[in-house]
């Protein structure tokens, strides 16, 4: 009975135990059960490659079965060399659950990709081996990485305001206009260990007319975010247009 469930075609699938269905790792094919006999016709019949290796180690195992069972001291051993073939395989890639949350979030943020691309069967294809690597029900999706997203944001303000603590800090305001939108840009800069360092505190739209007030108001909210005192203000760079000064 439990001889099945070391089949190495397994390793190309993730058994949903709930749903008694197979996904193959590699095209995202739905299968229903686990039968290792089903997994490997489907790897024989789509992908070669994955079909040839699982034939291999199956070999091995055999061998190694033989070469174990006349002496009870060389399983161990065998194990090993079925481990150190089978890890041959594959690429070993410096990677951990951090790293790829983090390269989520960067996707989206910073490179300004849609959720829809945590979705691509292409990069699903990459990803999926990776989160079930992972395993311990880690998963990667549009849904969890825009939960993620806020608390990064959060995080970060933390960080910063840290940061800036009781520091005298100078700031640097531009508005940048594309296409009808305006944004509001607020840099703070700082010397800590004789280095000028620079946080952006805040992309904000400009929603209404730009006048001087407004500005203001809307700096004031920003500075608040950050637990900034007015106090701590040494000096404000600003472009020359009427409304900031
Ligand atoms: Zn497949």
């Amino acid at each position: 009975m439990g001889r099945n469930k070391t089949n190495t075609s397994r390793d190309f699938f993730t058994y949903h135990k709930t749903e008694n269905k197979s996904i193959c790792n590699i095209c995202d094919t739905s299968m229903i059960g686990n039968h290792a006999a089903n997994l490997e016709r489907h790897l024989k019949r789509h992908h070669s490659n994955e079909f040839k290796t699982v034939q291999q180690k199956k070999k091995i195992k055999l061998n190694i079965r033989d070469e174990a069972t006349p002496s009870t001291s060389g399983s161990s051993g065998s194990q090993e060399t079925l481990d150190k073939y089978v890890k041959s395989e594959f690429l070993k890639v410096k990677l951990n659950k951090e790293i790829v949350l983090k390269a989520c979030i960067e996707l989206i943020t910073v490179n300004g990709c849609s959720f829809e691309m945590l979705e691509y069967s292409g990069f699903k294809k990459i990803l999926n081996p990776i989160v079930n690597a992972i395993g311990n029900h880690f998963s990667v999706n549009s849904e969890n990485i825009k939960l993620l997203i806020p608390e990064t944001a959060v995080k970060i303000v933390s960080e910063i305001s840290t940061a800036l603590e009781k520091k005298v800090i100078s700031l640097k305001i531009d508005i940048a206009t594309r296409l009808n939108r305006s944004i509001l840009g607020i840099n703070a800069q700082l010397i800590i260990g004789g280095r000028i360092n620079l946080f952006t505190l805040g992309m904000t739209e400009l929603k209404d007319k730009h006048t001087g007030i407004y500005i203001k108001n809307m700096v004031e909210k920003v500075l608040e975010k950050y637990n900034i005192d007015i106090q701590q203000i040494y000096s404000i760079t600003t472009d020359n247009g009427a409304n900031m000064n």
